[in-house]
């Protein structure tokens, strides 16, 4: 990465309200942007293509990565492969903005050891509550849901690999500890929180 500004590494096991907590965070600190990770999992309802995901087919999922467009890239849960393209991260950091990635653990390992500016970031929650949230959002299968819970479990015992853990028993303390950890990086980078206008 040519740029020392910080790359925010957000990951966690599905459930654990990344999105959520990420979507408060930007809400609160304007010169931080998502960047748009690249998927072949179906589009669900209410996802614009673009916005939340940019929906691509196995085949053109393939082509890039053998265009070395990614960053990082893995196969999750029934294979659906997902990854960060590198031109999100340019094109945020060409906007002077400060780039926030959510990913699961694995692409954040990646990342972790491929950007040395990033800041990881682990969101942990209960089992039980992961559960809980998985079934309410109910947007998988029965079985996919089974396989994301047991794989969370495994997550669970990682968080030590990556450098904060924040548990989301609580949204809005664990935004308000996110975004104190943030201020904080962002400090010690010198770069200001921004008051921007978002384009
Ligand atoms: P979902 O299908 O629920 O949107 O996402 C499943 C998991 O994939 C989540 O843990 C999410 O953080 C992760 N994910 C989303 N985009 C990427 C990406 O570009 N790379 C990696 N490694 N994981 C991602």
């Amino acid at each position: 990465m040519p740029s020392s500004r910080p790359v925010f590494v957000v990951t966690g096991p599905s459930g654990a309200g990344k999105g959520t907590l990420i979507r408060e965070l930007v809400e609160r600190i304007p010169v931080l942007e998502v960047a748009v990770s690249a998927t072949t999992r179906p589009q669900r309802p209410r996802e614009v293509d673009g916005h939340e995901y940019w929906f691509l087919s196995g085949d053109e999922f393939e082509r890039r990565v053998q265009a070395g467009e990614f960053l990082e890239h893995v196969a999750y849960v029934s294979g659906r492969r997902y990854g960060t393209l590198r031109s999100e991260l340019a094109r945020i950091l060409a906007e002077g903005r400060v780039c926030v990635l959510e990913l699961e653990l694995e692409g954040a390992l990646a990342v972790q050891h491929e950007v040395p500016a990033s800041v990881s970031l682990f969101i942990a929650a209960d089992v039980p509550e992961l559960e809980r949230r998985l079934r309410e959002r109910a947007t998988e299968s029965t079985g996919e849901i089974g396989e994301r819970i047991a794989l969370a479990r495994e997550q669970l015992e990682q968080a030590h690999l990556f450098r904060y853990m924040v548990r989301n028993d609580d949204v809005g303390r664990a935004t308000a500890a996110l975004a104190a950890i943030v201020e904080c990086e962002l400090e010690l980078a010198g770069v200001g929180t921004g008051t921007m206008s978002r384009p």
